[in-house]
């Protein structure tokens, strides 16, 4: 059995918002794997990951080829196309990836990501609105 490891990560998906988790993750000195299905976003990250790598993730053939079983953590940011996002997830959880990030577009994605196994989901607007709601009645600018 191969070794997992721990710190390492993987991103599908380089729009805004997975775009910025691989960048923080690499910034932080972490080791994160950068996916896409576009040739041009692949090349465009290449800078800001450890590997980048084009495939399309909803093809478990291809996610299996990289040896996605070894990433402890793996987050799942395609947005517009939310059947490649549910496809994305199932592949990952039958792989055995023990933490699998998804962000959901809107509240029926969100339901289904829970429904099969996506460890964490989030919605980045909706979860940033609140925040902000909060925010503003505390007074508090800079803590979000
Ligand atoms: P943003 O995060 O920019 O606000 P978004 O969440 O709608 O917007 P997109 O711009 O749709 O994100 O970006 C999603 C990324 O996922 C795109 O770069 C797209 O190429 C990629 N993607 C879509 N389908 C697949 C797939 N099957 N496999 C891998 N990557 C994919």
């Amino acid at each position: 059995k191969k070794t997992r490891h721990k710190n390492q990560y993987a991103v599908i998906g380089l729009g805004r918002f997975g775009g910025s988790v691989c960048r923080e993750l690499h910034n932080m000195g972490h080791e994160v794997m950068a996916i896409d299905i576009d040739q041009d976003k692949v090349d465009q990250y290449s800078r800001f990951s450890t590997h980048a790598v084009q495939l399309d993730s909803t093809d478990e053939r291809q996610l299996h080829g990289i040896g996605i079983r070894n990433f402890e953590h793996v987050v799942v940011a395609i947005g517009d196309n939310i059947q490649a996002s549910i496809l994305t997830t199932l592949v990952l959880k039958d792989e055995g990836v023990s933490q699998v990030w998804v962000k959901a577009q809107n509240m029926y994605h969100q339901k289904v990501l829970d429904k099969i196994g996506a460890d964490v989901v989030v919605h980045p607007e909706f979860d940033m609105g609140k925040r902000i709601a909060h925010n503003i009645v505390s007074d508090k600018v800079i803590d979000y």
